[in-house]
């Protein structure tokens, strides 16, 4: 018996990286799966993973920023297990640029599906939860939700938007007594496909990004998934990810305000 044994869990983008990694990890850990994403190929790879470790999966396309789709399938999750005990808001994309030069259209995908997606997902599955009388909801934020970056505003901004709703729910839940935990993630960096799959404004080198990424990002996302998981196991309220996440939190928090300084150095010398 583990803490996940019996429970229902969805895991929006679970066709790569990170959604992966925890799709795998709560099929080990006997969870009943229910994971979703919009690149169908990805996502047939980790139901095959999930039926591998023997556990009951459910997987269905859906775009997180269709909003309507998002209530849909919460539902539709609902009826197939009877129940949903934990939700991973994970699908995220990435995206570089300076806000000059970002279009309106850059931010506003951004923010449809790294900010709206996890507002759709916890909004449809809240009475869910609250109806299992065991549940948890579990946010993917990132450090990029704790400090700025140059070339990654519109990021930051859903990251720290995903973040402050996310303490917010947390507080509401305690003080409404419902029976539903929280919790918000901020992994460092993940070798991951997220750089790869990402888009940048006009000028920027795709590889280029992409090369620096994999320099920085050191952490598996099996091991990702498991200090997610310890830290559901412990409601957490927060779960920093990677002695990058921890060095930097601590860096900024110590410098208040003057830590532009030291990240636009970081970022120039590293040619971010
Ligand atoms: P990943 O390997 O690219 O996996 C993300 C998955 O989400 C992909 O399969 C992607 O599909 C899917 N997706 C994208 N847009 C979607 C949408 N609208 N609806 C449903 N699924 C969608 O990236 P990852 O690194 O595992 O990222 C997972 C989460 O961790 C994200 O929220 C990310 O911001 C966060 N995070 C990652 C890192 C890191 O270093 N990797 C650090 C901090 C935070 P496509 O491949 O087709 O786009």
């Amino acid at each position: 018996m583990t803490h996940f044994t019996g429970k229902v869990a969805v895991v929006t983008g679970a066709g790569s990286g990170i959604g992966r990694a925890l799709s795998v990890e709560l099929a080990r850990r006997g969870a009943k799966l229910a994971i979703c994403d919009v690149d169908t190929v990805g996502l047939a790879e980790t139901e095959a993973l999930v039926k591998a470790e023997g556990a009951d999966v459910k997987a269905d396309h859906l775009d997180v920023s269709q909003r309507e789709l998002v209530l849909a399938y919460a539902d539709g999750v609902a009826a197939h297990y009877g129940k949903v005990n934990l939700v991973f808001n994970n699908a995220g994309i990435a995206f570089t640029g300076n806000i000059e030069e970002m279009s309106f259209k850059d931010i506003d995908r951004v923010m449809d599906v790294d900010f709206w997606g996890v507002v759709s997902g916890t909004k449809a599955f809240l009475p869910h939860l609250v109806e299992s009388g065991d549940g948890h909801i579990i946010n993917i934020s990132s450090i990029f939700g704790l400090f700025s970056v140059p070339t990654q505003g519109a990021y930051n901004a859903a990251k720290f938007a995903v973040r402050g709703f996310t303490e917010a729910l947390r507080m509401e839940m305690i003080l409404n007594k419902r029976p539903v935990k929280v919790t918000c993630v901020h992994p460092g960096g993940i070798k991951t496909n997220i750089a790869k799959k990402q888009e940048q404004v006009e000028g920027v080198d795709h590889d280029q990004l992409a090369k620096q990424f994999d320099k920085l990002a050191r952490m598996s996302p099996a091991k990702a998934a498991n200090i997610i998981l310890k830290g559901v196991e412990k409601n957490k309220a927060r779960v920093l990810i990677g002695a990058d996440a921890w060095v930097l939190d601590k860096f900024v928090r110590l410098t208040g305000p003057r830590y532009a300084r030291g990240v636009a150095a970081f970022s120039k010398r590293n040619g971010l």
